[in-house]
C-alpha cells in the first residue's frame, strides 16, 4: 500500500459514516409516511373486497396461507424440479379461493397497485394480510431479505423507499414523477445501495455532497413531505451532518457498520451471496472479535476493517486473503 495515508484514508471514511447516517436518518423521516399510507392501502382493500363481494363489512381471514393463495408455478418464487415445487411443497393453492373470499381478493388488489407485474410474495405472510399492514407493505419491497422485518424500523432504506416506488398510488403525493428513471427516489435508491456495499467504506467529498444533496431533495418534496414533521426532522438531521454541528457518537459510528452486516446476512441469508460478500463478513466478524477480547476502541477497529476490507477486496484475489488470514 505505496499511497496509504492515513489522514485521507480518515477523511473518505468518515465520509461514508456521514453517508450510512445521512440514509438512516432519511429512511427514519420516510417511515410515519410509508406506514400511514400503507395502513390506508390496507383498510381499502378489504372495505372494497366486503363492498363489491356483498360481505358483511369487517370481515377478514387469517386461515389462507401464503402458498394458498398464490399460484402454481410463479414466476420468481416456484422452483419445480421433478414435479415437486419448493415453494408449495407443503401447503397448496387453493383453486376454489379464500373460503371468507378475502385473500385471493386481497391478492388482486396489491398486483392492481403494484407498479410492477410481479409483487414480493415470497416476502409476506397472507395469513397477517388483514391484522398486519406491514405484511401487505413487504409486496412492494424487493423479492429478497424482508420476511422476518416486523416492523418500519426494522426494515432498510431500500425495503421503505421501494414501497414508495412501487405503491403506485404514493404518486397522489409525491411531486416527483416516479415513473420517471431517474426521479430522485429512485436516485436515493441508489445512493443507499451503493453506500452498504461498498468495498472499501469510503466515499470522495464531492459524492458525498451529491448525496447530501439528493436526500434533502427527497425530503423537500413538495406535495406532501415539505410539510411533514418528521420528514422535516429528518432534513434537519441532515443539514447539521453536513455542516459537521452533529456530534456523530460512537453508537452513531457503530450503526453504520452494523447496517453493513446486516445487509451482508441477509443476502447470505437469501442466497444471493458472492465470495466478496463472504469475504467482508469474515473480516467484520473476526475483527468484532478481536475487537471484544482485546477492548479495541472504536476508532482502531474501524482503522483495521478498512485495511481488512481493503485486502479481502485487493484485486478480487480471494485466495491472498485467505493466505493472510492463514498467516494471522
Ligand atoms: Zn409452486
Ligand atoms: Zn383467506
Amino acid at each position: 500500500m505505496a499511497s496509504y495515508n492515513p489522514k485521507l484514508l480518515n477523511q473518505k471514511y468518515n465520509n461514508w459514516v456521514k453517508g450510512q447516517l445521512a440514509v438512516l436518518f432519511t429512511k427514519e423521516g420516510l417511515e410515519p409516511f410509508v406506514c400511514n399510507e400503507i395502513q390506508q392501502f390496507q383498510l381499502k382493500c378489504l372495505d372494497d373486497i366486503c363492498y363489491n363481494n356483498g360481505i358483511f363489512s369487517g370481515t377478514i381471514c387469517s386461515s389462507c396461507s401464503t402458498e394458498n393463495v398464490v399460484k402454481c408455478p410463479t414466476k420468481g418464487i416456484c422452483i419445480v424440479g421433478g414435479g415437486q415445487c419448493s415453494f408449495h411443497r407443503n401447503s397448496k393453492y387453493i383453486l376454489a379461493g379464500c373460503p371468507n373470499r378475502i385473500c385471493h381478493n386481497f391478492k388482486l388488489g396489491i398486483q392492481k397497485a403494484h407498479r410492477h407485474p410481479c409483487p414480493s410474495y415470497k416476502n409476506t405472510d397472507t395469513t397477517q394480510w388483514c391484522s398486519n399492514s406491514w405484511e401487505v407493505a413487504k409486496c412492494f419491497m424487493p423479492p429478497d431479505g424482508y420476511k422476518d422485518k416486523a416492523s418500519a424500523t426494522e426494515t432498510d432504506f431500500n425495503g421503505i423507499i421501494s414501497v414508495i416506488l412501487n405503491y403506485k398510488d404514493f404518486q397522489r403525493k409525491v411531486h416527483e414523477n416516479l415513473k420517471d428513471e431517474t426521479n430522485v427516489f429512485e436516485v436515493a435508491r441508489k445512493i443507499g445501495r451503493h453506500l452498504r456495499h461498498s468495498s472499501t467504506l469510503e466515499v470522495e467529498d464531492t459524492d458525498l455532497q451529491e448525496y447530501f444533496q439528493v436526500l434533502q431533495q427527497l425530503l423537500s418534496d413538495s406535495a406532501y413531505l415539505a410539510s411533514d414533521t418528521h420528514a422535516q426532522n429528518a432534513k434537519q438531521k441532515l443539514t447539521e451532518l453536513e455542516n459537521d454541528t452533529l456530534v456523530i457518537g460512537k453508537d452513531d459510528r457503530k450503526k453504520a457498520i452494523d447496517d453493513v452486516v446486516k445487509a451482508l446476512q441477509d443476502k447470505i441469508k437469501a442466497g444471493l451471496d458472492e465470495q466478496t460478500d463472504r469475504n467482508k463478513l469474515d473480516a467484520i466478524n473476526i475483527l468484532n472479535e478481536e475487537c471484544n477480547r482485546k477492548r479495541k476502541n472504536l476508532s482502531e477497529y474501524e482503522e483495521e476493517l478498512r485495511k481488512r476490507l481493503k485486502t479481502a477486496y485487493k484485486d478480487g484475489k480471494d485466495e491472498e486473503y485467505m493466505n493472510n488470514r492463514k498467516s494471522e
